[in-house]
């Protein structure tokens, strides 16, 4: 069975989240955007055993301890898509914008694609291509376990911001339409920022995407 447990880090209280197997204790680390020893000390007591990073986008919220854990670790990273690197080249400058500690830059071991289908921790991965938070962003949706790694795409009863660099209001919601209101109603949604939700919850709640 697969577990997931989030941590939030950063000033932004962005979601760090570690999806595990209960019986390999395999696991993948998505978005360690900073505080990586809270995310170790998070690792150590689960007892679980990274195997990769993913990431949903190139904000440095995000991406701010990548660099630390892959080496720690010695484990590969995984996305976002190539349409990210711009944010993740501009790692220095972020932080500058954001306020936040200077961070490691690194190079993703592979980018994402749409529809590519990873293994992770045992379980079936759907890669799903989400532009407009960020050019480059991606979810990934647990086909068996029925929940998705949002990222800023989507939050309960709200949506990313397309004010950043490269952000798409319209893209953005063409993306919610097609590749997030299209998975199952009780798919629960696992988001970059604030608590879980769900499609069904969604649908009747977010003011931004009622039909
Ligand atoms: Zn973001
Ligand atoms: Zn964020």
């Amino acid at each position: 069975m697969l577990n997931f447990v989030s941590i939030p880090v950063t000033f932004f209280s962005e979601n760090c989240t570690v999806i595990y197997a209960s019986d390999t204790r395999t696991a993948a680390i998505c978005d360690p955007g900073g505080d990586s020893m809270r995310i170790r000390d998070k690792i150590t007591e689960l007892n679980v055993t990274p195997e990769r990073i993913i990431l949903t986008h190139g904000h440095l919220d995000h991406i701010g301890a990548v660099a630390e854990l892959k080496d720690f670790y010695s484990i590969p990273v995984y996305g976002p898509h190539e349409d990210d690197l711009f944010l993740i080249n501009a790692i220095e400058k972020q932080s500058h914008m954001l306020r936040l500690p200077a961070a490691p830059s690194f190079t993703p071991d592979k980018f994402a694609s749409d529809r590519d289908i990873l293994n992770i921790a045992g379980e079936e991965f759907l890669v799903l291509h989400c532009p407009g938070h960020t050019p480059g962003h991606v979810v990934y949706y647990a086909t068996k376990s029925k929940f998705c790694l949002t990222g800023d795409v989507i939050f309960q009863q709200s949506i990313g911001r397309t004010d950043f660099p490269r952000g798409n209001y319209d893209d953005l919601i063409n993306s919610i339409k097609k590749n997030i209101l299209s998975l199952p109603d009780d798919t629960i949604l696992i988001p970059g920022h604030g608590p879980y939700t769900m499609i069904s919850e969604e649908k009747l709640h977010n003011p931004y995407i009622s039909e």
